[in-house]
């Protein structure tokens, strides 16, 4: 018998278990023995020692055991009945809002009572609030739990105690087959001065009443690091082996544009910067391989990122292959379509583009076109990689503002690439501090455009209360009479796309009433496509003084004009967010203001927020505090609930181990190749079965 049998049982084999038991454990993604036992606990009790009642504190969380003195029902704001208990150290109640005649007659004067609860302040003084408790005529009670108690997460309809009967079945089992097997080398544990991952889990689940609590609650205890390392290893090799096989697959090697490049550099007004010419060299290097590129390129608003993804695209044109350029919304797809066509024009390469709202008669013209092989350069949203999409001959597949996908839309997407294993760019404003981004995009190669194009001014950023609204508005009216163009940006907390355009027709309508003699627009998520479209053009066209906007103008769209920005409670929005917002500015040769009217009173988190966004317009710097302040998960956006998902590790808390887990995957390959697969398998099987509940 292969000695995991018994922890490779389904769990509904374990004693006390029936099928509707053993469907609530499936439901929080139990299905196996052996996931029992990497199911932690969240948080310990400490059952194993009396605490004396003078040693009480406020929040602590104890046994303590005394006789009963006194007990009272009394009439304040809510019945309750009061039991005074007395140690030999001092007095405290016990207090119970909800009981029973059976409890009233239970809880006798002279009695000893023992109680496991929460100290709080109360009428009384210090109390306990329905504890659990146990009431006996002599001092024969239980003896004290041996170990911490765990708490684990869990689900309505199966309580603490049976989840726990059902981990000590798995426990036992464990121990019985002498521990899992390790896949970690012992001398990386011994040099690090952690357990084995038998150890840890045994530790996890019953910890020694000496454990150091603090910790085991911070998740910094041994143990928890232990397991941490360990998924965040299996995570990072799995990355590694999605790579290998996608690169293994080929694809078509490009070499690089001896022509149309040059045509295109020798019509723009301007020159490549240092960063977009070392991530063009990238690029195309990854490009003339014949293995799929794997390549994400990151680079702040404004910094020129679609000219990079044009010069791509170019290169597997004149390859004679077809490029595929998505984005995540119609409005960007028309302003990259309107862009590139009119670089590609003068080259004579063809263009397209693709939306949802595209009518019958085109898209079956396009469609053709595609199939054929007249259509070189494909722009548009998911709609690009939809049923009856057929490419002729796809070389390059570009995904612009990646991060605005959700998980759906990217997955088409990788099935579709299965299929033909085009080249793969991907392309995002959202600086990702490195070292999150290399543990988010194991599987991608990074190039990173860290320099704006010349000539630009920084965007000057105010901090102003709401209460100055109309101090405000004053200020948007000189910079109007001034020749300049204003968005304006109402802000919701609400994900509904309905309250935030009512929210921002409600500015709008007050902005006509202050500023009659100013052209207002007003854009927001619920306009068809073509009216936005045609708003920001009239925007675009100085037709307009002030946008009023939701959310949606946040990525790419591009007005050099617009150089003052309002951003209305800007405490309601991600760093990462405001920070796009506010790149919509900035792009002319005019001084540019933005302004952070936020609703009173701020906290002080709040504060310190928008007090980073005054201080810095760099992204890298504005990431690692929206980082430091709001955690990884915020910061990734979708890449968290797509594709980091951990049990144990939290990428916050571990992120000492970050940058050494890829140096740490590479030894495990070249030294012990034959673990990687298990280990992956541990920690990700189990993560996919999680994935679908
Ligand atoms: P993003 O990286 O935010 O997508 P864009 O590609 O939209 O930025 O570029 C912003 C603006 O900068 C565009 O108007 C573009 O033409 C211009 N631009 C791009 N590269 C350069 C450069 N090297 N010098 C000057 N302007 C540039
Ligand atoms: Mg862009």
């Amino acid at each position: 018998m292969p000695p995991e049998l018994a922890l490779d049982r389904p769990l509904s084999e374990l004693k006390g278990i029936g099928p509707k038991l053993a469907e609530k454990c499936q439901a929080i993604g139990l299905t196996l023995v052996s996931d029992l036992l990497f199911h932690l606990p969240y948080k310990y009790q400490n059952r194993t020692r009396l605490t004396p009642i003078a040693q009480l504190k406020l929040g602590m969380a104890v046994v303590i055991e005394g006789e009963i003195r006194a007990v009272q029902v009394v009439f304040g704001r809510r019945r309750s009945l009061l039991c005074r208990i007395a140690d030999a150290s001092g007095l405290m109640t016990m207090r119970l809002f909800h009981f029973s005649r059976a409890q009233e007659a239970m809880l006798k004067k002279g009695r000893r009572i023992r109680c496991y609860g929460e100290v709080r302040m109360g009428a009384t003084g210090l109390e306990m609030n329905h504890p659990e408790y146990r009431v006996s005529d002599s001092q024969d009670f239980p003896p004290l739990e041996q170990s911490l108690t765990p708490l684990y997460p869990s689900t309505e309809g199966l309580n603490q105690l049976r989840l726990r009967a059902l981990v000590d079945q798995a426990i036992t089992a464990l121990k019985r087959q002498g521990g899992l097997k390790e896949w970690l080398p012992p001398d990386w544990l011994s040099g690090w001065g952690l357990p084995t991952l038998t150890d840890a889990l045994l530790t996890l689940h019953h910890p020694e009443p000496g454990s150091d609590t603090d910790a085991l609650l911070s998740g910094l205890h041994p143990a928890q690091q232990r397991l941490a390392v360990e998924e965040l290893l299996a995570h990072h090799l799995s990355l590694m082996q999605v790579r290998q096989k996608t690169q293994s697959l080929g694809a078509p090697a490009l070499p690089p544009s001896r022509t149309l490049v040059s045509q295109l550099l020798r019509q723009l007004p301007f020159t490549l910067t240092g960063a977009q010419q070392r991530v063009v060299g990238e690029i195309q290097a990854d490009m003339a391989l014949s293995q799929p590129m794997l390549r994400l390129v990151q680079g702040d608003v404004g910094s020129g990122k679609t000219l990079v993804a044009m010069m791509a695209a170019l290169q597997a044109i004149e390859a004679g292959y077809q490029v595929a350029m998505m984005a995540p919304t119609e409005l960007l797809a028309e302003q990259h379509y309107r862009t590139l066509s009119v670089w590609a024009e003068p080259l004579g390469v063809t263009t397209g583009l693709l939306v949802g709202k595209t009518g019958k008669k085109q898209r079956t013209a396009l469609l053709q076109q595609l199939a054929q092989g007249d259509l070189q350069l494909l722009m548009g949203t998911h709609a690009l990689f939809q049923q009856g999409v057929d490419y002729h001959k796809l070389g390059l597949v570009i995904i612009d503002e990646q991060h605005r996908f959700g998980v759906h839309q990217r997955l088409a997407l990788k099935e579709k690439a299965v299929l033909g294993l085009p080249h793969q760019l991907t392309m995002t404003a959202t600086p990702i501090p490195r070292t999150l981004a290399m543990t988010a995009y194991a599987d991608l190669d990074v190039s990173i455009i860290d320099e704006l194009p010349p000539g630009r001014t920084p965007v000057v950023t105010t901090v102003i209360s709401q209460d100055r609204r109309d101090a405000v508005v004053r200020r948007v009216d000189a910079a109007c009479a001034d020749g300049r163009q204003v968005y304006w940006v109402c802000t919701l907390i609400e994900e509904s796309e309905e309250l935030q355009a009512e929210a921002a027709e409600e500015t709008a309508d007050a902005l006509h009433r202050a500023l009659p003699q100013h052209r207002i627009g007003l854009l927001h998520g619920r306009m068809k496509p073509a009216d936005k479209t045609r708003l920001m053009e009239a925007f675009k066209a100085a037709e307009l003084d002030i946008l009023v906007a939701t959310t949606v103008i946040e990525v790419g769209v591009d007005v050099p004009n617009a150089s003052v920005m309002i951003i209305e409670n800007p405490e309601r929005l991600g760093l990462a967010q405001l920070h796009q917002l506010r790149g919509r500015v900035g792009r002319g040769s005019a001084d540019s203001y933005c302004l952070l009217m936020f609703g009173s009173p701020l906290s002080a988190q709040g504060k310190q927020r928008l007090e980073v966004m005054r201080s810095t317009s760099d992204g890298f710097i504005i990431a690692e505090e929206d980082l430091k302040l709001r955690g990884p998960g915020e910061v990734l956006g979708t890449r968290q609930t797509g594709a980091l998902q951990f049990r144990v590790a939290d990428l916050e808390r571990d992120r000492n181990w970050l940058p050494v887990i890829p140096e740490l995957a590479q030894k495990l390959v070249r030294e012990k190749p034959s673990h990687i697969s298990p280990l992956v398998n541990r920690w990700l099987f189990n993560a996919d079965r999680y994935a679908q509940v």
